[in-house]
């Protein structure tokens, strides 16, 4: 059976990115449980997150975590900060390899085709960084940053919101994994 690896940004003494009611660490577990809920209940797939409460987890043992369950695919779950900022990104590692922005590709239109039917919002695109749990992960891995905590908040406090930002993240692994749908 595929497997895959949900990580909830953040945690525990690392809230992430904060404003005046939200915060980040708060928003990526939700969206992590719903992600994880939808593809439990819809999907032949194996699912194991890194964090299912507020603890704090470094990134290293995240990594180690995802290398260990030999996961076949790793999506780590983020909000973003900046004062004026607003919309969706995806990144992906800067030296990888075709299947992951294939991947990426896949995961990205499904939560932009979220976004869309929630409301306007901005699409960043598709990016890629030298971040530490993309690096050190040793299969395809994408991290996604669903809008930003101040001028998205309203968005962001929404349940079904996340809820449905949750399901677009499982509709996207499962469409890269070409998961079997539970009958
Ligand atoms: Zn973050």
């Amino acid at each position: 059976m595929k497997k895959t690896i949900i990580d909830a940004g953040h945690g525990g003494e690392d809230p992430g990115a904060v404003s005046e009611k939200l915060r980040e660490k708060d928003l990526t577990l939700k969206i992590a449980l719903y992600t994880e809920e939808h593809l439990k209940n819809n999907y032949e797939v194996e699912v194991k997150m890194t964090r299912r409460n507020d603890v704090f987890v470094s990134l290293n043992e995240r990594a180690r975590i995802a290398n260990r369950f030999k996961a076949d695919l790793f999506v780590s779950i983020h909000i973003n900060s900046s004062i004026n900022g607003t919309g969706f990104e995806s990144f992906i590692y800067t030296d990888t390899g075709e299947q992951t922005l294939q991947f990426q590709k896949i995961l990205h239109k499904e939560i932009e085709a979220a976004l869309v039917a929630e409301g306007t919002f901005k699409n960043r695109g598709l990016k890629t960084a030298n971040y530490f749990v993309l690096r050190k992960t040793n299969m395809p891995a994408i991290l996604t940053e669903n809008l930003f905590i101040d001028l998205d908040a309203e968005y962001l406090s929404s349940e079904s919101f996340l809820k449905n930002i949750g399901v677009a993240h499982a509709r996207g692994i499962a469409k890269c994994l070409n998961l079997q749908e539970k009958i």
